[in-house]
């Protein structure tokens, strides 16, 4: 990464410390750039005639180490790479991986329908949220450039999904590509053969295009011509070989590639990568694989490899969910930004039907984790209940008590802000056995009365047996 400090952000600035950005001061705004947090543009006077050369010399300085490409258009549009370091935990990683799974030109339309159906409404719920894939890459296995843009015509009828279109045959992609040239489709793929007419394509239409090599020094050939002409928006594909040497030496490239981008500052070089696990499904012939069950494990193998190591978008063949349910959820997981950890509004929840006089009321915090996993198992034993959330910075709950952001007082604040009272009659609280040890000064702090809970949220249903409704109750 070129800054290692907002200072060196600062200094561009206009220095009035105008507001017009949301800031008080220019300085807080520097920091805010540097978090990609704010753009450029959210600060008005840097774009006047007085500030246009600190501007200009600021957009280069901001500029992620790898270029960051943009398919498709609206909400569906995706950005791949944009990536500043080599190591998530550096900074953070901005772009996930696009996972995009492939459709082919000789399909009937039946199957062609369904399997598009399947890719687009395919979501799993994970953290408090949904996760779906990409986009969709149409192969033209037909060779044929009329059949192509019939395939891709009815895809766009059926999804406003981004589209990679696939063919070494110029030919062929244009003719896909004058169905969907305003939907910024990518186009794969240039190679040391073709390279003219794709160029050619990429300029008139105005679309990102895919360079393939698996020699570095052509793929860097093709990435300095393609530039230098104009086509910037360029991604890369050094070649997904799915077996022995082959996937060793695939696994160089990915590396050397990254390294030379971000570490070495080679820009003409530091391009999103692309990754092509689908050749698992590609004998050594060229055919397809007999073994279906081998190939989407070594699919999903080699996905998994690359998500890790450092495809900015893949293509993919397997659809099942025991490959796409690993493969998703490890980008959900890679793409976290670690300087924050995931957490959920605090506040109080209602689990089912509860009552104000009858029902308990459980604490937990505001870590995503934990709250999700103590209201599944809460909603999943259809147990009438009331979830009070408290903020503790996303931390979980153990670590939030040793670091006192769960604490007597917070479940104060809690009770107050939320109006707890008003809900929750009978003054009981339920706090997690991890945070046992705050229950005498919870009670001495906040006036109710401190049950303390299993360790394990999964375990509240024997906990309720014994302990719920209190003894004492009436
Ligand atoms: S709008 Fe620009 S000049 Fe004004 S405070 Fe923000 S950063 Fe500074």
């Amino acid at each position: 990464m070129k800054i290692s400090s907002p200072m060196e952000i600062w200094k561009y600035l206009p220095g009035t410390n105008c507001g017009k950005c949301g800031e008080k001061t220019c300085l807080a705004f520097a920091s805010l750039l540097k978090e990609r947090k704010k753009k450029l543009e959210d600060c008005p006077p840097l774009f006047e005639p007085e500030y246009a050369d600190k501007g200009k010399n600021l957009a280069e300085l901001l500029a992620p180490e790898v270029r960051e490409v943009e398919i498709g258009v609206g909400a569906r549009a995706m950005k791949i790479g944009g990536e500043d370091v080599m190591y998530r935990h550096e900074l953070t990683f901005f772009n996930r991986t696009a996972l995009t799974y492939d459709v082919w030109d000789t399909m009937n339309s039946e199957d062609l329908r369904e399997r598009i159906e399947r890719i687009t409404k395919w979501q799993k719920f994970y953290v408090g949220t949904f996760l779906n894939v990409d986009a969709i890459a149409v192969r033209s296995v037909s060779d044929d450039a009329r059949t192509f843009a019939e395939c891709v015509k009815a895809i766009s009828a059926q999804t406003d999904f981004p589209l990679v279109l696939c063919s070494f045959n110029a030919n062929v992609i244009e003719e896909g590509l004058k169905e969907v040239s305003d939907r910024n489709p990518l186009i794969y793929a240039a190679n040391e053969n073709n390279w003219k007419d794709f160029l050619d394509i990429a300029k008139r239409y105005e679309v990102p295009v895919t360079l393939f090599s698996p020699d570095l020094d052509m793929l860097n050939r093709l990435a300095l011509t393609f530039s230098s002409a104009g086509v910037e928006d360029l991604v890369l594909d050094p070649g997904t070989y799915p077996t022995g040497k082959g996937l060793e030496e695939t696994f160089s490239r990915f590396v050397r590639i990254r390294r030379a981008g971000i570490e070495e500052g080679n820009k003409g070089i530091a391009y999103p990568l692309m990754s092509v696990p689908l050749t698992a499904w590609i004998d050594g012939d060229g055919d397809k694989a007999e073994d279906a069950l081998s190939s989407s494990y070594w699919e999903g193998i080699i996905a998994d490899l690359f998500i890790i190591k450092y495809a900015d978008i893949m293509i993919l063949h397997s659809i099942e969910p025991h490959l796409l349910i690993p493969e998703r959820t490890l980008v959900a997981n890679l793409y976290t930004d670690p300087r924050r950890p995931v957490s959920v509004e605090p506040g109080l929840r209602e689990i089912g039907n509860p009552t104000a006089d009858e029902s308990p009321l459980f604490v937990t915090t505001n870590f995503a984790l934990t709250y999700y996993t103590v209201e599944s198992d809460l909603n999943s034993n259809k147990i009438d209940s009331y979830l009070m959330v408290v903020d503790t910075e996303g931390i979980g709950v153990e670590s939030a008590v040793a670091g006192g952001q769960l604490n007597a007082e917070s479940f104060k604040d809690t009770l107050e802000s939320f109006d707890v009272e008003s809900k929750v009659k009978h003054k009981t609280m339920v706090i997690p056995g991890l945070a046992a040890r705050l229950s005498g000064e919870t009670e001495d702090v906040t006036g109710w009365t401190v049950f303390v809970g299993p360790r394990d949220s999964g375990r509240i249903p024997g906990w309720m047996e014994s302990n719920w409704p209190p003894k004492n109750a009436h």
